[in-house]
């Protein structure tokens, strides 16, 4: 796809939506099918490449409504069976081809908290969007309907009108629950619990709140506004939040139950911990981890470089190591922030990229050079210990791993230099280990994930936990599912407690 300017996008859309209207028989499946797929409009490439403006500008009425008549409403639908938190995708859509925005945006709410920031993170090509009829009959996944862009539009139509409703909140029930960080799981936690009457405080080691929302993914992608405002609503109902409270450090977990009067916690502290390649030269000055390099851009606001108190190591020449979503953000950071060269360094090909296909056409679009089937021997350094150069071997590939994805290879003897001065390792995240190391009854796996039942419930008495410490790295729909199900048991839990104190 080569890049497409809005006006253009939004001219083709009006036009070919007026020659619809002048039909007066009903749609058929092959003339839904015929209608073209449209494209999100986004910044010009060369502009957004050096600002942190959202890249995709969001689609126009007139796409939204074209775009939402390309379903065929089917009767076994599996784009719902294939959403983590089952939205009832074909009626928010017929809403849309209507025109009928806000029932639109109802119907999501019922099962989805957050419809802006789904719809603009959640990996919808192979969740929802997989296995779409239309996508199918079209034989290219890429052709399905696009419902995660749908879902942004109809979110974002709503912010626009000021038609946002605060959800109802029973009567206090005099009850308190504890949650720990303000990820995607913490806050649907809070909303859910605090809409059956109890008293909710959050608790975040940041100084600011929304998780990896806020300080790790970038606000080109997602900007801080939407998550600011998903934060005012819970304010508005009455969740209390705490912010530079590590739990663990400032409270330990057990002191919350028998010292707070907490009744309930939920630790929804994430995965954090960044993973390294354990090479050579991986101490020097200007080697970062991801998480590092996208926490000081995002939440310290590094690329305010005349205000910001922490600034930020200034680069010319960067290599990106890794190809998951995390990369792209690094890769593009990087770049925003005044680098001249900048390579995303993979073992693998494009193919077996786990990054969003979206996110890597975007940071080729902004100049971003893919490097495949290379990696990473040694970082070497000046005399200053600072990066001047990485030694990289190339890779073939071999037979599928354990994955399923095939094992790259290293080619003997191919040993060259790329010319960097920053290294950014984005190969992977842990999970957050001070909770469980200060609460020694708080059961983990060998990877330090803690474990829950079913009900997200742990070892502990009254302790609930879910989202990217439960699963380890993974993703906001899957932590607010997660959240969901928390949420429903604590308030089973405290509906029983209620029970037993007026019997
Ligand atoms: C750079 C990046 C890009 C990503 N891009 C996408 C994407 O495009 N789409 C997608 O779906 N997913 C993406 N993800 C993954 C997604 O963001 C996570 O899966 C999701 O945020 C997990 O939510 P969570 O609520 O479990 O935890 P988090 O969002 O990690 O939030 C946990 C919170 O707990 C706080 N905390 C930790 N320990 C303590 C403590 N002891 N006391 C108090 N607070 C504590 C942390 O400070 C943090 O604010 C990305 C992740 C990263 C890092
Ligand atoms: S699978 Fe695709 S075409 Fe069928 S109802 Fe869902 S979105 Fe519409």
């Amino acid at each position: 796809m080569t890049y497409i300017e809005s006006s253009t996008l939004t001219a083709i859309a009006k036009d070919y939506l007026e020659e619809l209207k002048k039909r007066n028989d009903p749609l058929k499946a092959r003339d839904r099918l015929k209608i073209p797929l449209q494209e999100m409009p986004s910044q010009d490439p060369h502009i957004r490449a050096k600002n942190l403006e959202e890249v995709a500008t969001g689609y126009t009425e007139e796409q939204a409504i074209l775009e939402a008549m390309r379903c065929l409403q089917c009767p076994k639908e599996m784009c719902v069976h294939d959403c983590p938190v089952m939205v009832n995708i074909p009626v928010f859509l017929k809403y849309i081809a209507d025109g009928d925005f806000q029932s639109a945006v109802d119907e999501i709410k019922k099962t989805s908290l957050l419809p802006a920031i789904c719809g603009r993170v959640c990996p919808q090509e192979v969740q929802c969007q997989l296995n779409c009829t239309v996508g199918k009959s079209l034989k290219d996944v890429d052709q399905a309907v696009s419902i995660g862009r749908l879902e942004r539009f109809v979110a974002d139509w709503e912010r626009k009108q000021g038609t946002v409703k605060l959800p109802e909140i029973k009567p206090e029930t005099g009850k308190k629950v504890a949650i720990v960080g303000s990820g995607p799981a913490g806050l649907v936690v809070a909303a859910d619990v605090r809409r059956e009457g109890h008293e909710v405080t959050l608790f975040e080691a940041f100084h600011k709140l929304g998780g990896v929302m806020r300080y790790g993914i970038p606000e080109f992608r997602l900007p801080n506004d939407i998550v600011d405002e998903e934060i005012e609503t819970l304010k508005k109902i009455g969740v209390k939040f705490q912010t530079n409270f590590v739990v663990g450090r400032t409270r330990k977990l057990h002191d919350l139950i028998t010292k707070d009067g907490y009744d309930a916690v939920f630790v929804g502290t994430g995965a954090g911990l960044p993973l390294f390649m354990g090479i050579e030269g991986e101490n020097l000055v200007g080697v970062f981890s991801a998480n590092e390099y996208l926490t000081r851009a995002n939440l310290m606001r590094a690329f305010e470089k005349d205000k910001a108190a922490t600034p930020i190591y200034s680069s010319k020449r960067v290599a990106v190591l890794g190809g998951g979503n995390v990369a792209m953000d690094a890769a593009r950071m990087s770049l925003r922030l005044g680098a001249e060269k900048v390579y995303v360094v993979y073992r693998r090909t494009e193919v077996e990229m786990p990054a969003r296909k979206e996110e890597v056409q975007h940071a080729k679009e902004e100049g971003i050079e893919f490097l495949f089937l290379q990696n990473a021997k040694r970082i070497l350094g000046d005399e200053k210990s600072r990066v001047k150069a990485m030694e990289c071997l190339r890779y073939e590939l071999g037979e599928p791993d354990s994955s399923g994805r095939r094992r790259p290879v290293v080619i003997p003897d191919s040993e060259f230099l790329l010319d960097v001065d920053t290294v950014i390792v984005a190969i992977g995240n842990g999970s957050n280990p001070l909770v469980s190391q200060t609460t020694p009854d708080l059961k983990v796996n060998r990877w330090g994930n803690i474990i829950v039942d079913d009900n997200q419930k742990t070892s502990m008495e009254r302790v609930f936990a879910g989202g990217d410490i439960v699963l380890g790295a993974a993703t906001v729909i899957l932590a607010m599912g997660e959240g969901r199900r928390a949420a429903k048991a604590i308030n089973d839990l405290l509906a029983e407690d209620l029970k037993k104190n007026q019997s």
